[in-house]
C-alpha cells in the first residue's frame, strides 16, 4: 500500500487527505498530518471520500443517445457528435447559441480549460458555474466594498480571534473543520455571535443567537451598524486612513427608525445593542457568511450590509479579523479565479476590457469573444427562448441543484444539443444527447483552491476507470476537432504554467512552489512570493474601501392565504450537493433517511401530523412527496428541505426571483403549502427520479 498526498474533494475547507492505494484501487483515506487548515483530522464526508471515486457506478465509456436510449461509443464517434452539434449551433446562431457550464468540483486546470474552450473555440462568454447559485453576490458585493470577492483572511485566523461572527452558515454541518475550529476558539475564551433563522448546532452552542427572521439581513445589519455609529463606537482612525466617505450612510442609517430595524428582523433592540457593542469593541473579530446571507434577491445588497459593518469597526486587514465567505464546493473559489464567469477572464480580468482581451487573444493565438456572456440561469432562459442552441455541462447538475427545476427541465428539452461530461449518470446527464466520462480528483493531477485563496495540488494516484478521461483533455480533443490546436497541453503541469503566465496573482506559483508548502494562497507574486494570508493590510484593491447604503428588501415571496408557510433550503453534515458522491457511501447513506421536511412541532399538530408522516409540499412552480421530521430548530411557520436527494428534489419548489446585480436566485425563501398524506401512504418519488446510490449504478 501506498499514501497518495490529495485534497478532500467535498468542501471548501480545503481539508488534505493521503489516498491510500492498493492494487490501483482507493481502499481509504487518511488526514494528512502537519496540514494547516485540517491539522491531522477529517470530517465524516473526508472519510468516506474513497466511496466517492469507487469505480462502482462510474461511467467508463462515451455514451450516445439514440432513439431515447444511452448506446456505447469510441471516443472519436462522441466527440465528432459533440464538434457536429458545437459547429451546427453556432452556424445556426453564432457564438450566443452555445454556452458552457464548468464545474466547481473540477481543477483549476480544468477550469482554465473550459472558459479557454468557451472564448478561444466557440467565441462566446456564456460561461458560468454554479458560484451563481452560492456566492456570485459576494464576488459582487465586495468587489464593490473592497475590491476583492475572496475570503480576506486565513481559516487559522480563528485561533487569534476574540470575537467569531457566523451570519447565515450552518458551519459545523457544511465546513464541519471550520466549525470544529470556531467551538475551540470559543472554549479558549472567544465569545461566538451566530445569526441563523434556524437554530442550527453551532446556534445553539453559541454565547448568542441572533434567530432573525427569514431574509431580514439587512434589518438587522443595518440596525447594528446604526447603534454602533450613535454610539461613537466605531474606528474612527481606520475610517478615515482606510475608507472612503461614511457620510451618505451614517445619514442614511440615521434615517431609519431602529424599532422598525428591530421589527423587521424580529430581534430585541437590547440584543441588538449588547451584539453591536461585542462587535465593535473586540480586539479581532472574525466574521463569516455563507448561503444565508447570498441567497436572496438582496443577496449583493446582504453582503455589502456586513461588509459596512466589518469596515465601520475596523475589523479587517489584522490577524484574527476580516470579512470571510465559505464557499462551498472544493474548488468554487478556483473555478471563479479561473474565469469560468461570464463577465471575467483568469484572475478576474474583465471581459469587456479590450486591453484583457487583446492580451488573450495574442496570447492564445486567435480571435476571443467579444460579445457579454450569459449567467447560467440566463442560459436556461435564453434555451426555452430558442436562442440558445447547444450547451456543455461540465459535472454540474442544475436539473437538481438549480431553482425551479420544471423550468430547467424545460429549457433542456428546447436544447438541439445537450453534452454533459460527467463521472456518472446524474439526473442532467439522463437528459444528455452525448454524455462523456471523466476522470475523478484521484485520477489526475492538478489543482483545487480552497475558500481560503489556497492553491494545493492534487495528484493522480490511480488510473480512471475504463476510458474516462480529465476534463481538460476532453476539451482539448474537442478544440481541435472544431478547429483550434491551442489546448493540448502536454500534462497538468504545462496547463498550469499557462495559468500562472496569464494569470497575475498566480505569477509566482508552480507546482514545485505549491508542493514545498502545502500550497499557496493567493496574491502569490514577485511582491508576495509567499502567498498571502491575510487581504488588505495596507490598502484595498480599489484604494479606500466604500461603505455604501442599502435598505431591506422583503424576500419576493412571502407567505399568504394559499401558500400559508415559508420556506427555506439547508444542507445535512453526511451528503453533499446533489448526493453523486457522497450518498455512494453506506456509512454517510445510513445516517440520514432521504427527503426530509424539517418542521416545528406545533406546526405538525395543528396539522395532525405525525412525525414521519408523509406531505404533498406544494409551490407556485411544483410539488413534491416526502416526510416530516419534527424539529424546533425552526421557528413556526417556517419549513425546510434539504437538497440532497433526488427522490424530493426541494428545487421544484425555490423560486428564481434574481438579484439584480448578481442574478442570485432567491433559493433561500418563497411560501409553499401543505398538504398531509393519509396516514401511512408513503410519499411517491419525484417523477423521473432514479437512484443514485451505490446500490444502484
Ligand atoms: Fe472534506 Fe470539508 Fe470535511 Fe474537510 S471539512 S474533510 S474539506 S468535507
Amino acid at each position: 500500500m501506498r499514501v497518495v498526498p490529495s485534497i478532500c474533494t467535498f468542501c471548501g475547507v480545503g481539508c488534505g487527505l493521503g489516498l491510500r492505494v492498493e492494487d490501483g484501487r482507493v481502499i481509504g483515506v487518511e488526514p494528512q498530518p502537519g496540514h494547516p487548515v485540517s491539522q491531522g483530522q477529517l470530517c465524516a464526508k473526508g472519510w468516506a471520500s474513497s466511496f466517492a471515486i469507487d469505480p462502482h457506478g462510474r461511467l467508463t465509456q462515451p455514451l450516445i443517445k439514440e432513439h431515447g436510449q444511452f448506446r456505447p461509443a469510441s471516443w472519436d464517434e462522441a466527440l465528432d457528435l459533440v464538434a457536429d452539434g458545437l459547429r451546427s449551433a453556432l452556424d445556426e446562431r453564432g457564438p450566443s447559441g452555445v454556452g458552457v457550464i464548468s464545474c466547481a468540483r473540477a481543477t483549476n486546470e480544468d477550469n482554465y480549460a473550459a472558459q479557454k474552450f468557451a472564448r478561444a473555440v466557440l467565441k462566446s462568454n456564456n460561461i458560468d458555474h454554479c458560484a451563481r447559485i452560492c456566492h456570485s453576490p459576494s464576488v459582487a458585493g465586495l468587489s464593490r466594498t473592497l475590491g476583492s470577492g475572496a475570503m480576506s483572511n486565513s481559516i487559522a485566523d480563528i485561533d487569534q480571534a476574540d470575537l467569531i461572527l457566523v451570519v447565515g452558515a450552518d458551519v459545523t454541518e457544511n465546513h464541519a473543520m471550520i466549525g470544529a475550529r470556531m467551538l475551540r476558539a470559543q472554549a479558549r475564551g472567544a465569545t461566538l455571535v451566530v445569526v441563523d433563522p434556524r437554530k442550527t448546532r453551532l446556534a445553539r452552542l453559541a454565547d448568542i443567537h441572533l434567530q432573525l427572521r427569514l431574509g431580514s439581513n439587512i434589518a438587522l445589519l443595518n440596525g447594528l451598524l446604526q447603534i454602533i455609529l450613535a454610539n461613537g463606537w466605531e474606528n474612527a482612525a481606520f475610517l478615515a486612513e482606510r475608507c472612503a466617505d461614511i457620510a451618505p450612510l451614517r445619514r442614511h442609517l440615521a434615517a431609519l427608525s431602529l424599532e422598525q430595524c428591530s421589527a423587521q428582523c424580529g430581534i430585541g433592540v437590547a440584543e441588538l445593542e449588547r451584539v453591536a457593542y461585542l462587535f465593535s469593541q473586540a480586539k479581532a473579530a472574525f466574521t463569516a457568511y455563507g448561503m444565508g446571507i447570498t441567497q436572496f434577491q438582496s443577496g449583493t445588497n446582504n453582503v455589502i450590509a456586513l461588509s459596512n459593518l466589518v469596515l465601520a469597526c475596523g475589523q479587517i486587514g489584522r490577524p484574527g479579523t476580516g470579512i470571510n465567505p465559505l464557499r462551498g464546493q472544493n474548488n468554487v473559489q478556483g473555478a471563479c479565479d479561473m474565469g469560468c464567469l461570464p463577465n471575467v477572464y483568469p484572475g478576474y480580468q474583465e471581459a469587456s476590457d479590450p486591453a484583457v482581451r487583446a492580451k488573450f487573444a495574442a496570447a492564445w493565438g486567435t480571435e476571443v469573444a467579444q460579445a457579454p456572456g450569459l449567467t447560467s440561469l440566463g442560459m436556461m432562459h435564453a434555451a426555452q427562448q430558442g436562442e440558445l442552441r447547444a450547451l456543455l455541462i461540465m459535472g454540474e447538475d442544475p436539473l437538481q441543484t438549480d431553482p425551479d427545476q420544471n423550468q430547467v427541465a424545460r429549457a433542456f428539452a428546447a436544447l438541439d444539443f445537450l453534452v454533459v461530461v460527467e463521472l456518472s449518470l446524474t439526473a442532467t446527464a439522463q437528459q444528455a444527447d452525448v454524455v462523456l466520462p471523466a476522470a475523478a480528483f484521484a485520477e489526475k493531477d492538478g489543482t483545487f483552491t480552497n475558500c481560503e485563496r489556497r492553491v494545493q495540488r492534487i495528484r493522480q494516484a490511480i488510473a480512471p476507470p475504463g476510458l474516462a478521461r480529465s476534463d481538460w483533455q476532453i476539451l482539448g480533443e474537442l478544440a481541435a476537432r472544431l478547429g483550434y490546436a491551442g489546448m493540448a497541453w502536454r500534462d497538468a503541469e504545462a496547463l498550469f504554467a499557462e495559468i500562472t503566465a496569464l494569470t497575475p496573482s498566480f505569477s509566482a506559483m508552480s507546482y514545485p512552489a505549491l508542493e514545498a508548502k502545502h500550497g499557496l494562497q493567493w496574491p502569490c507574486d514577485a511582491e508576495h512570493p509567499r502567498g498571502s494570508p491575510i487581504l488588505h493590510r495596507q490598502r484595498f484593491p480599489i484604494g479606500r474601501a466604500r461603505l455604501l447604503a442599502v435598505s431591506q428588501v422583503d424576500v419576493d415571496e412571502l407567505p399568504d392565504a394559499e401558500y400559508p408557510f415559508a420556506f427555506t433550503t439547508q444542507r445535512l453534515h453526511f451528503h453533499y450537493g446533489c448526493g453523486s458522491m457522497t450518498r455512494k457511501s453506506p456509512l454517510l447513506e445510513r445516517e440520514t433517511p432521504a427527503g426530509l421536511l424539517f418542521i416545528h412541532p406545533m406546526d405538525a399538530a395543528e396539522l395532525g401530523l405525525a412525525q414521519h408522516q408523509g406531505v404533498r409540499v406544494r409551490s407556485r412552480r411544483g410539488f413534491l412527496e416526502t416526510r416530516i421530521e419534527l424539529t424546533d430548530d425552526l421557528p413556526r411557520g417556517t419549513l425546510s428541505m434539504p437538497y440532497h436527494f433526488i427522490e424530493a428534489p426541494c428545487n421544484r419548489l425555490t423560486n428564481d426571483a434574481q438579484d439584480p446585480i448578481s442574478k442570485m436566485p432567491e433559493l433561500k425563501a418563497c411560501a409553499v403549502a401543505l398538504q398531509p398524506l393519509p396516514p401511512g401512504q408513503a410519499p411517491s418519488r419525484a417523477a423521473g427520479a432514479s437512484e443514485v446510490t451505490h446500490a444502484s449504478l
